[in-house]
């Protein structure tokens, strides 16, 4: 049509299956009759205006269909990255790789997963990817139950629950992005090829880092429904229990909390991801209620973004934490040996949060009041170890649990027999450059270079 330009943005990192495009309109009329406006109108006048339709609010409708797709997302994220450290931990005991300095001289070289660094990365990854599964599953237990009081015209938790998502997209895609980036580096060379499968799924979860939403405008959200909560009496159930512990926080200011029972017990890490959820709450609101007293709500919000991001995050860890322990505890009677593993897991997520975090703003935010000195950090560590070494005969079952088929995963290197070798050679070769016919026609046959230059003759073929 005339004046109506439309386009493709191209070739993205991933998602090349779905198409992106563009359109610019000039001097271009559309009637009023032929807007695709379900849910809009625009009036003779050009004044537009939403229809609310069934009795339903329409902001809140729309409200709800991002919810719907977040729990999509988060879900998505946590098998993204799931897939990737599937391929990783499947390649980490096939492909052997030196004779360490702690083997003995005569001995074979070890499997990559020998490595204490190997296992640490495997580990963390494998927690954290269950850590934002089970979260997943209890956000989508919420949206349910939220679903069906909506039917009814009950929006009362719409706000907690809309908070809940943006936290949790935002922190389930931060972390599946770095940790399949992760999974990707501890495959070495291999993992940088297309056939591992791997550049192709970093790719494809790094964008949801970014759409519905880019996650440094999410934590915001989760924050400014957070801070309401603190001005307000809260009314959503889910989360009365915890902001009346914040609400007694600020009134004992800075009262510390028990390490009673050791740092590394889940039940106490558990109230030392509370305690430092609280505090960055805290002290995100009190800084920006005292920057508020002489500057714009949006200039101290500015101001104090790093604290406001910081405060979101950890709500969120302590949620995920939270929802991992109920998990562990869910399966405590009908499976023991399960529950002992999930356990393990769920510790080894806690405390590599605590000593490894996954970016800078939070870095130091465990530590920062000092509640935990080095003496916990070491034993922390320690105990990472310990959990590792118990966890190791269970790695690839962890991630066989998954069930992720060969297909699905498209990896020569992470497929399920382990048969990593073989099939690299037998993809590679299947490659037009390796299979003759590539070079036969580019060099050598009539329609290639060779061809042109015997017709040419004007280079000698010795040169050639
Ligand atoms: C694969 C893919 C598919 C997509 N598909 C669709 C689609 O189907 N439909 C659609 O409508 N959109 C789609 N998008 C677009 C996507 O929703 C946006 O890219 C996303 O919301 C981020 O907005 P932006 O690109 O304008 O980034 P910007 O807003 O320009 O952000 C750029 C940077 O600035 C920072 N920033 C921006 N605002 C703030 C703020 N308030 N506070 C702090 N930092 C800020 C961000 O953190 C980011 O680092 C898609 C994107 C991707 C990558």
């Amino acid at each position: 049509m005339p004046g109506v330009e439309l386009g493709d943005l191209g070739m993205k990192m991933a998602y090349n299956a779905t198409c992106n495009g563009y359109g610019r309109f000039s001097g271009v009329r559309v009637p009023r009759g032929s807007l695709l406006a379900a849910h809009a109108e625009v009036d003779g006048d050009g004044m537009y205006r939403v229809v609310d339709s069934g009795g339903e609010n329409l902001a809140k409708k729309l409200y709800a269909t991002m919810l719907d797709m977040r729990c999509i997302i988060v879900r998505g994220a946590g098998m993204g990255l799931a897939q990737t450290v599937t391929v990783a931990t499947r390649y980490s005991v096939v492909r052997e790789q030196g004779r360490p300095m702690f083997a003995a001289e005569d001995s074979a070289e070890v499997s990559l997963v020998a490595y204490k660094s190997q296992q640490y990365r495997l580990g963390m990854l494998i927690a954290q990817a269950y850590a934002v599964v089970f979260a997943s599953k209890a956000f989508d237990a919420e949206y349910r139950q939220f679903e069906a009081e909506r039917a009814v015209g009950d929006y009362a938790r719409l706000g907690f629950i809309h908070g809940l998502s943006t936290g949790l997209k935002a922190w389930a895609t931060t972390v599946a992005s770095a940790g399949a980036e992760e999974a990707r580096k501890m495959c070495g060379g291999h993992g940088y090829l297309a056939i591992s499968g791997l550049p192709d799924m970093v790719a494809t979860v790094a964008a949801t880092a970014t759409f519905e939403g880019d996650n440094y405008v999410m934590w915001q959200q989760l924050v400014r429904y957070l801070f309401k909560q603190i001005k307000t009496q809260p009314v959503d159930a889910d989360i009365a229990e915890y902001m009346g512990g914040l609400t007694a926080y600020l009134e004992k200011d800075g009262g510390r909390w028990s390490l009673e029972g050791g740092v590394c017990e889940l039940a106490t890490l558990q109230s030392i991801f509370r305690h430092r959820s609280m505090r960055l709450l805290a002290l995100a609101f009190e800084v920006l209620s005292k920057e508020s007293e002489t500057s714009s709500p949006g200039e101290a919000w500015n101001k104090h973004m790093m604290s406001v991001l910081s405060a979101g995050h950890a709500f969120v860890e302590y949620y995920v934490l939270r929802t991992f322990a109920e998990y562990v505890d869910g399966v405590r009677d009908t499976d023991s040996n399960l529950a002992a593993t999930l356990r393990r897991l769920c510790r080894l997520f806690a405390l590599t949060t605590v000593v490894s975090p996954v970016s800078t703003f939070y870095a130091v935010s465990f530590t920062e009041d000092g509640t935990l000195n080095v003496a916990h950090l070491t034993q922390m560590r320690e105990t990472i170890n310990e959990l590792l070494l118990q966890l190791l005969p269970d790695l690839v079952a962890l991630t066989d649990a998954w069930d992720f088929t060969d297909a699905s995963l498209s990896s020569a290197l992470g497929c399920k027999d382990g048969n990593v070798y073989e099939r690299l050679m037998v993809w590679t070769k299947q490659l037009p450059v390796n299979n003759g016919s590539l070079v036969a026609e580019a060099w050598g046959g009539d329609e290639g270079v060779g061809g042109f230059l015997r017709r040419n003759n004007n280079i000698r073929q010795s040169k050639v």
